[in-house]
């Protein structure tokens, strides 16, 4: 049996036999990228177990994700940008009105399927040289040895081969300029698929020749407070490095499947009309402890399980919950406690230390003894 049958097998296995996988999305993909010490989300995600059913199960459902409504409308607006073959989308991509562009017919069974297909057009497009608009190609990504499907709402080939992204997203761009926050989820986003597309370009060399594949992102949002869309182009080379390096350092997802107790499983067992979780939450829970997790509060925008994992966290006391920069500082202090005892010197390293992280505890405690007692005198 090849490694991958086998992990694919392994991975059922912890989803649970009648539980379809959730594919993992570029935006999960950046969430892993920006923690890749959290072997419980690389694992979680690879087999495709849903977090914010794991989460409910567990009794701690975090609000995270779009509501149904901005699902809704992210909908309907990139279908009106979609609407007569693409034709407003090639416009702002600057495709001449008779440029004829081509729409290549991307169905297929399955996504080895479709990812099969969506190669075959890229290469044919890149070698007609004419401009060719992928409509929710979909990319694979090979993502600490499992892989991930990727679906970027656009991919452009512009006649002289080279490859752009499209994305379009329902937020506004207001007098020129969207909101920074959005902006820069969406390049992270749109940086998986740049690199998917750069690894599939390398793939295609042989046929056809080195492709370019942009940098340069087109992010297509509506205009103002209206319905029409207006597009920038954001340059996505920082994310790309760093989404390129977060992913290498990835633990191989076979190790951290090695390293579960036997019969751990992620089932969540549901019920025949599918709709309800039957597992009970303390055994679901054991599972889940039983993959080591690295919460930090940055977790709280990104993971649907950050609010167990910050609950469990907090509960052993672990200086992560306060944040990855504290953390850094406090270097070898790595639990509340030991960083109390470290300030008021009731450690084992007593009144002497040459740490300079129990050093600055001490003062701190010492100017705040300081700053107590001069409050409390004034008060007389
Ligand atoms: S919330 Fe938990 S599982 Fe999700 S990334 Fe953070 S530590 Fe990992």
């Amino acid at each position: 049996m090849s490694t991958t049958h086998y992990l694919r097998e392994r991975l059922a296995e912890l989803r649970g036999p009648a539980t379809s996988p959730r594919p993992l999305d570029a935006r999960a993909l950046a969430a892993l990228a920006a923690n890749p010490g959290c072997r419980r989300r690389a694992l979680l995600d690879a087999a495709g177990i849903d977090k914010g059913a794991v989460a409910q199960v567990l009794g701690a459902p975090a609000p995270f994700g779009q509501s149904q409504f901005a699902f809704a409308r992210g909908h309907a607006f990139e279908a009106r940008v979609k609407a007569e073959e693409c034709a407003e989308l090639l416009r702002l991509l600057g495709a001449p009105e008779d440029s004829g562009a081509l729409l290549p017919d991307l169905s297929a069974a399955g996504p080895e399927g479709r990812t099969a297909r969506t190669r075959l057009a890229l290469a044919e497009a890149t070698s007609a040289g004419r401009w060719t608009l992928l409509d929710h190609p979909l990319l694979a990504l090979d993502v600490a040895g499992s892989a991930a499907y990727l679906e970027p709402d656009a991919v452009v080939v512009a006649p002289d081969g080279s490859w752009t992204v499209v994305e379009v997203k329902s937020f506004p761009i207001l007098d020129g300029s969207a909101d920074p926050v959005k902006v820069g989820a969406a390049a992270r986003q749109a940086a998986v698929y740049v690199l998917a597309l750069e690894r599939l370009a390398g793939l295609l060399e042989e046929t056809t020749g080195p492709v370019r594949v942009s940098h340069d992102v087109l992010l297509v949002c509506p205009k103002d407070f209206s319905n029409l869309p207006t597009a920038q182009f954001v340059d996505v080379r920082k994310q790309l490095s760093v989404t390129r390096r977060q992913l290498t350092r990835l633990t191989r997802i076979e190790e951290i499947a090695a390293e579960l107790p036997d019969g751990t499983t992620f089932d969540l067992r549901w019920s025949e009309d599918g709709r309800t979780p039957t597992r009970p939450a303390p055994e679901l829970a054991a599972a889940v402890e039983a993959v080591p997790a690295a919460y930090s509060p940055e977790c709280l925008a990104a993971c649907e399980l950050s609010f167990h994992c910050r609950d469990r966290s907090r509960a052993c006391g672990s200086v992560e919950s306060l944040g990855r920069g504290l953390r850094g500082e406090l270097g070898t202090l790595t639990t509340v406690e030991a960083v109390l005892s470290a300030a008021l010197g009731t450690d084992a390293a007593g009144a002497e230390t040459a740490d300079p992280a129990v050093a600055a505890l001490r003062r701190a405690a010492v100017l705040r003894a300081e700053a107590l007692t001069a409050g409390g005198a004034s008060c007389h």
